[in-house]
């Protein structure tokens, strides 16, 4: 029999539907930003004057008329790249998998700071990776802990050259690691000779328009940087790329020719399109404001509902889709599922973020897709579940 133990990506709730729940778990972008008649008249366009290119196989490279659209993109946060260093992926899930496959072997150790998007430790498990946490201080990711982990690591005669990180906007958390934080860790990743794996979905989307400097920007020879248009354009387009230094990019090519044989070439060619013609910053600012209003919409409902003594606390967001809710008693927020399932919400627990079900005092909430006009609601229906979840 079948028994299938594989780690899972996403709650079941990513998807959930139905009835009258509001849910604040899954993590999809507000797409009513979208311009559909545009694009439907560029993808018309493209299929009457393009033919068949944009229906053959292609190959594991990035498109020449999609690469302005990605430099494009990479600049606005400071970094710089050129077609030889880039690989195409259908999004950054796709390229975490090929970054476990391609740059480790099983039973090497990946270096992962926590708490972590799901999809990561699951790529990094699926791969057959071992995962060590980097600890965290009030600044985030902590340079010095994570020397002190891989010297650790390494006199146990293990291999950990591989670093996960997602230092904007993050997901679970909401947090960016200062300028100072990031040039300390690239400091300790020359000295150990890390290759830092940098995940970016949120970076562009600081809700007034703030960027950070990428870690690819400040080293590009010591990072694999995941950008994906999933959340700039749309997720149901696959489309993503891995900017890395020449030689690991040679190598990924080959981890994703075989995973994939070639990219979408409709997708690409229908977001160079849109590039070349709209250009990012319309749309970029249309999905800040969006995520603007949401955020603040859902942080004024905390505010009211939990009060700023109570036992939660939270930052205000700057940017990226989340709220990090910690209980400041330590409490299980997994004990607070059922209660919510009855009060119609939902929110994805904090062990979720964990490697082995650390951060269990702590929840995500999702702003970035929920109608406006039902934030204020979910977020009381989820007070009455603290409380009523505290009752029993
Ligand atoms: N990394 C992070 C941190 C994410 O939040 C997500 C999507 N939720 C992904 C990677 C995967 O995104 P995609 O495959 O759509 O590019």
């Amino acid at each position: 029999m079948w028994t299938d133990t594989r780690p899972a990506v996403e709650m079941p709730q990513l998807f959930e539907r139905g009835g009258d729940l509001i849910s604040f778990a899954g993590g999809l972008p507000d797409l009513d930003v979208l311009p559909l008649e545009t694009i439907s008249a560029q993808l018309s366009r493209l299929v009457r004057l393009g033919g068949k290119l944009a229906f053959q196989y292609s190959t594991p490279h990035v498109a020449k008329a999609l690469v302005p659209a990605i430099t494009d993109l990479m600049a606005r946060e400071g970094a710089a790249t050129t077609a030889e260093n880039l690989v195409p992926t259908n999004g950054s899930q796709m390229g975490l998998m090929a970054v476990a496959l391609g740059l480790a072997a099983p039973g090497q150790t990946v270096l992962v700071q926590t708490p972590a998007y799901p999809g990561a430790a699951a790529a990094f498990r699926t791969a057959g990776l071992d995962l060590c946490s980097i600890p965290e201080d009030a600044d985030g990711l902590a340079p010095a802990g994570l020397r002190e982990t891989v010297l650790r690591l390494r006199a146990e005669g293990r291999t950990a050259r591989l670093l996960y990180c997602n230092p904007t906007f993050q997901n679970p958390t909401g947090t960016t690691l200062s300028l100072a934080r990031r040039e300390e860790l690239l400091t300790v990743a020359r000295e150990l000779d890390l290759l830092v794996v940098e995940d970016n979905p949120y970076g562009l989307l600081g809700f007034d328009g703030q960027t950070a400097d990428t870690l690819q920007g400040l080293a590009p020879e010591h990072v694999v940087y995941l950008g994906t248009f999933s959340k700039v354009f749309a997720p149901g387009l696959r489309c993503g790329w891995i900017a890395a230094p020449q030689e690991v990019a040679h190598a990924l090519r080959r981890t994703t020719e075989v995973m994939a044989l070639s990219p979408s070439a409709l997708a690409q060619a229908s977001l160079a399109a849109f590039h070349a013609r709209n250009g990012w910053t319309e749309l970029i600012d249309g999905y800040r404001a969006s995520y603007r209003e949401r955020s603040a919409l859902m942080a004024d409902a905390l505010e009211a509902e939990l009060g700023t003594q109570g036992p939660w606390t939270w930052e205000r967001p700057e940017g990226g889709f989340y709220i990090w809710l910690r209980h400041r008693e330590g409490v299980d927020t997994g004990t607070f599922v059922a209660a919510a399932a009855e009060q119609g919400v939902s929110f994805v627990p904090g062990s979720h973020f964990g490697l082995g079900g650390e951060h269990a005092d702590a929840l995500r909430l999702c702003f970035s897709h929920v109608p406006k006009k039902r934030i204020a609601e979910g977020i009381s229906r989820l007070a009455s579940a603290f409380q009523q979840g505290a009752a029993t």
